[in-house]
């Protein structure tokens, strides 16, 4: 097949497209670069069936190189989007701006050609839900507008509804998957995500920075395990036109989360803890605990995460030695 990736640099994308591309697909990838590298690709490059556009997608010669890579492919996985807390709580506007609008072009350019997409959703739909482990088909409970954080929420919230949307107006073949905590080598912490930044705060004997109490927990899923379920959802048509949360059950606070790779590093860090406000922006609100319920995608296609959260961590800590 030829698979379209919108984001294929970034962290995931990078693995999604390795492992396609291990099947003898053909990939095409764009992405703009903004948080993704091609450095990400570089066992890649010379692979003759994968290709890389640098644009970005909102750009006039973006939209065309859409239009034109959208008709030639027969699977599209829509992962371009902003990453991680900071970014959203910096760059509100364009955040939502370029979750929505891509997408919308993406699927408004597939729907009369019957092309196979995945539509990516996240954990932070699920808000500040209480009632635990979050279901698909949970209610939404979303802080107020005025707080930034909530805006990466609801705009891909928005993507989910018009994933479903095209699937019943127009039958397009639209899967949603909602991301929960992701982890592996090539992510990095500059955007905030919490396992890169203590590891490589361990690996320099740094203060280990906790937000908040630490007492707030979190279940991290390989990325490698991550992949197989996307690979996995495409080849069951039973799939299309449903959303799945693809994610590890397997909680840790983030306090337990420092203590444990501070062990695993053999660093002689220190833990500090940092007020919400001071690591964020005023008003922050952080979820507690966010577990996912994956017997859905357990039942439609077999899949459940293999690898533990230790063995993730030694990963991480080998690729940041490199
Ligand atoms: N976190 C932390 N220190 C850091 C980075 C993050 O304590 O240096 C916390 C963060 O406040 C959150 C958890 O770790 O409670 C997971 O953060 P991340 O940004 O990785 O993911 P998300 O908040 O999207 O689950």
């Amino acid at each position: 097949m030829r698979i379209l990736l919108t984001g294929g640099s970034g962290f995931i994308g990078s693995h999604l497209a390795e492992r396609l591309l291990k099947d003898n697909h053909e990939v095409v990838s764009i992405d703009n670069l903004s948080t993704g590298s091609l450095e990400n690709n570089h066992k890649l490059v010379k692979n003759d069936l994968f290709h890389h556009h640098t644009s970005e997608l909102l750009s006039e010669e973006g939209i065309e190189l859409l239009k034109k890579e959208i008709l030639e492919c027969d699977v599209i996985y829509h992962l371009a989007a902003a990453v991680g807390v900071f970014n959203v709580v910096n760059h509100p506007a364009k955040t939502i701006k370029e979750n929505i609008e891509i997408t919308e072009i993406i699927l408004d350019f597939a729907k009369d050609k019957n092309k196979k997409i995945v539509l990516f959703s996240t954990s932070e739909v699920y808000g500040k839900s209480t009632k635990l482990p979050f279901n698909e088909d949970d209610d939404i409970i979303l802080g107020p507008s005025k707080y930034s954080r909530w805006s990466y929420a609801a705009s891909k919230l928005i993507d989910e509804f018009l994933g479903f949307s095209y699937y019943r107006q127009y039958n397009l073949p639209v899967v949603i998957v909602r991301l929960f905590n992701t982890v592996g080598p090539r992510q990095v912490g500059h955007y905030g995500m919490v396992i890169p930044r203590f590891v490589k705060q361990a690996l320099n004997d740094e203060e280990i920075t906790i937000y908040g109490t630490g007492k707030q927990s979190r279940c991290f899923c390989n990325v490698k395990d991550t992949i197989e379920a996307l690979v996995a959802l495409i080849h069951n048509d039973d799939c299309f036109g449903q959303i799945f949360n693809v994610g590890s059950s397997n909680e840790i606070t983030i306090e337990g989360l420092a203590e444990k790779i501070i062990e695993l590093t053999g660093s002689n860090s220190n833990i500090t803890y940092i007020p919400y406000e001071e690591a964020y922006s005023e008003g922050f609100e952080d979820m507690m605990r966010r577990v996912p319920d994956c017997s859905k995608i357990e039942e439609y296609i077999g899949w459940k995460p293999k690898i533990n959260l230790d063995e993730t961590i030694e990963q991480v800590i080998e690729y940041m030695q490199i």
